[in-house]
C-alpha cells in the first residue's frame, strides 16, 4: 500500500517547536518579524502571501506587508527593500517573485541584506546551498522537501535520488540538499533522455516541473518515495501536481500529494527561517 505523506503533521510538528522558540524570544523582548514585499495582485502571490501569514501566526512570527502597484517605479521598491535591510525590527523578508519585467530582479535581490534573506534568493544564501559554507538560508521549498523526508523517517543517505527540474528556486537547491544528506543524485530537465527509466530507478523522486501529471505510468517503481512539488490546475479546474497520483498509488512506496503535501510546509519553513534570523541578529548584538 502506498503511504500518503501529508504536509499537515510536518507543519504541526514544526509549529509546536517554533511556537516555543518564538515565546522564548518574546520573553527576552524580541519579536520575530517577516516583511512581505508584493508587487501587483497576481493570484498565486496573494495565495502564497496568505499561506505565509497563516503559518507565521501559528509560529508566533509577526508579518509586515509592503504592497506595491504593478507599475511601481523600480527605485521605489528598491528603496523599500533597502529600508527593510537596515530596519532592526525586521528579521526576514519574502519578496514575491517573479517581479514585473520592468524591475531588475537581481538588483532587488542585491538590495536585500543577506542575513534577512529567509528564502534563499541572494548570492550569499546560494553560496550556502552550493558549497559547504552553511551560510544564509536555503530556498524554503527545497528545504521543505528534506524536512518532509526527515519527518517521515525516510532514509536519504546512500539512496538513489532523482530530481526532475533544475530551477534555482526548487530543483537545483533540492538536489544539492539531497547530496548534502549523502544521497546519490541525478538532476533531470527538458533535454534529459529516457526520463521515465531514470525516474523508475529513483528511490527518492522529487518533481518540480510545473507540468500537470508529467510523471505517470511507466515512471513508477515499488521502492520509490515521491515528493511532488508541482502546483497546477488540471483539465477539470482542480489543483494537481506534476505526478499522476492515481497512477502512482498502489505502485510506489510513499507519495507527498498535491494538494495537501509540500505546499504549506514551505511556508512553515519560512517561519522557521525568520525565527532563526531573529536569533542570529540577537546573538550579533550581544
Ligand atoms: P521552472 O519553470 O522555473 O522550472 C521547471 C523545471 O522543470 C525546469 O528546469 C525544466 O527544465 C523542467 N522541466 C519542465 N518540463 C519538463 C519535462 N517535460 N521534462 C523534464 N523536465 C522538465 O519552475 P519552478 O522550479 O519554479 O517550479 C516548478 C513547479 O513547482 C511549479 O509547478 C511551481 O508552481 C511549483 N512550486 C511549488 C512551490 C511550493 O511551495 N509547493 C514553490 C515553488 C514552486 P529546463 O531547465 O530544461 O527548462
Amino acid at each position: 500500500m502506498t503511504r500518503i505523506l501529508k504536509g499537515k503533521p510536518v507543519i504541526d510538528s514544526l509549529n509546536t517547536h517554533l511556537k516555543s522558540e518564538s515565546e522564548g524570544l518574546r520573553s527576552r523582548g524580541l519579536v520575530p518579524v517577516l516583511a512581505i514585499v508584493r508587487v501587483g495582485e497576481n493570484a498565486d502571490d496573494v495565495t502564497y502571501e496568505r499561506s505565509a501569514e497563516k503559518c507565521c501566526a501559528a509560529a508566533g512570527v509577526e508579518v509586515k506587508k509592503y504592497l506595491f502597484a504593478a507599475d511601481v517605479r523600480e527605485e521605489e521598491i528598491l528603496s523599500a527593500v533597502r529600508a527593510i535591510s537596515v530596519d532592526k525590527n525586521i528579521h526576514g523578508a519574502l519578496i514575491l517573485r517573479p517581479l514585473p519585467p520592468h524591475i531588475d530582479d537581481r538588483a532587488l535581490c542585491r538590495a536585500l541584506a543577506p542575513e534577512k534573506d529567509v528564502d534563499g534568493i541572494t548570492e550569499y544564501s546560494m553560496a550556502g546551498v552550493y558549497s559547504d559554507k552553511r551560510v544564509g538560508f536555503s530556498p524554503c521549498t527545497a528545504e521543505a522537501c528534506i524536512d518532509m523526508l526527515k519527518h517521515y523517517n525516510i532514509e536519504i543517505a546512500g539512496r538513489r535520488a532523482v530530481v526532475v527540474g533544475r530551477s534555482f528556486v526548487v530543483g537545483k537547491p533540492a538536489a544539492m540538499m539531497l547530496l548534502r544528506e549523502n544521497a546519490t543524485v541525478t538532476i533531470c530537465h527538458t533535454k534529459t533522455k529516457e526520463l521515465a527509466a531514470l525516474c523508475r530507478e529513483a528511490e527518492i523522486l522529487v518533481v518540480a516541473t510545473g507540468h500537470a501529471k508529467l510523471i505517470t505510468e511507466g515512471f513508477f517503481s515499488p521502492r520509490q518515495t515521491i515528493i511532488d512539488v508541482g502546483i497546477n490546475v488540471d483539465e477539470e479546474g482542480k489543483l494537481c501536481g506534476d505526478v499522476d497520483r492515481e497512477k502512482a498509488e498502489g505502485i510506489v512506496s510513499a507519495i507527498a500529494p498535491v494538494p495537501g503535501g509540500i505546499g504549506r510546509v514551505t511556508t512553515a519553513v519560512l517561519a522557521k527561517h525568520v525565527i532563526e534570523a531573529c536569533k542570529r541578529s540577537a546573538l550579533k548584538e550581544t
